[in-house]
């Protein structure tokens, strides 16, 4: 039976990413339509950058309802669609993609909202009149800067390996308050609130190289990074004492609620999930 006359057939949804396999999205999205008794299928796309455009394209022309993008296509997806959200245009980087009848394509950025839903909700974190130290400018970055900033933080600092990478992206988001970009050896004391690792260091085995002073028993470090174990910045922050540590599932099942809630108008309850999920952490 065709597509279009068969009435029971799931909608399609995906992530397109390079590398996917890895994923835990088809798991998060998978429970959030059972739990919800939405009929939906939800698949891993492998695309190279080279064929993002034409393959992301094709993916709707099929039928395909909506996508989350993963790296490397956050920026090249906010060129593909032909609206953005306005947090996905202060972004300048799409990480969920709806299409709408009437054939738009709607970007989004969901990664803001789901790493402050996390902070917020699960982990009991304040953000108002906070010092925020983020590792790294890269896409996660720049999805998370427009929702922290708008929570009035103290202070907030950008801190990359590619110092001129900070810089840009501070001066690109300057205009919503006092936001400073630099590289790790200038960053500097007393201790931060919240240190948030944006570098995908921790997937490499890696720590970005840090000053001594950044860290004290009040500061929460937060990788975005997930996966088993303790991560080299955990770890680090262990060692030095920081109130709390935490890894990235929490912000990754909280994005995907936000993108659920883009294309099927409910926001699920993300509990279970997490709760799911934390055997794995
Ligand atoms: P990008 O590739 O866009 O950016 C990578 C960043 O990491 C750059 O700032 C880069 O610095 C820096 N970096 C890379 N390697 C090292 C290293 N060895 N030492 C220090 N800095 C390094 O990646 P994303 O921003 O998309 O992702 C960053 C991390 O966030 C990843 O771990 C990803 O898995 C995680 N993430 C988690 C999400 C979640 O839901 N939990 C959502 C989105 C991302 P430079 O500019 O110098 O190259």
């Amino acid at each position: 039976m065709s597509r279009e006359h068969d009435a029971d057939a799931p909608d399609q949804y995906g992530l397109v990413g390079h590398p996917v396999a890895h994923s835990w999205s088809p798991f998060i999205h998978g429970m959030f339509a059972k739990a919800t008794a939405q009929n939906l299928a939800y698949r891993l796309f492998d695309v190279a950058p080279q064929d993002f455009r034409r393959e992301t394209l094709q993916l709707f022309a099929g039928g395909v309802r909506g996508l989350n993008v993963t790296l490397p296509h956050k920026q090249a997806a906010a060129e593909l669609v032909n609206e953005m959200t306005p947090r996905a245009a202060r972004a300048q980087a799409v990480n969920t993609i709806a299409f709408f009848e009437d054939t738009t394509l709607l970007g989004d950025n969901t990664d803001g909202l789901g790493l402050v839903a996390d902070l917020e909700r699960n982990l009991g974190v304040e953000l108002a009149e906070r010092r925020i130290l983020i590792l790294g400018a890269g896409g996660a970055t720049r999805g998370v800067l427009g929702p922290l900033l708008e929570r009035e933080p103290r202070a907030l600092v950008i801190a990359n390996r590619t110092p001129e990478r900070a810089a840009r992206l501070a001066a690109e988001f300057a205009d919503l308050a006092e936001v400073r970009g630099c590289g790790f050896a200038e960053i500097a004391p007393p201790p931060f609130d919240l240190i948030l690792n944006a570098t995908s260091a921790s997937l490499q085995g890696e720590m970005p190289p840090l000053p001594a002073g950044l860290v004290d028993e009040r500061t929460v470090c937060y990788d975005m990074a997930y996966g088993r174990g303790h991560t080299p910045f955990t770890l680090w922050a262990r060692a030095l004492h920081a109130a709390r540590t935490s890894k990235g599932w929490g912000m990754l099942v909280e994005q995907a609620a936000e993108s659920f809630l883009l294309w099927r108008g409910m926001r699920p309850d993300t509990g279970p999930v997490l709760a799911a999920l934390a055997q794995h952490g």
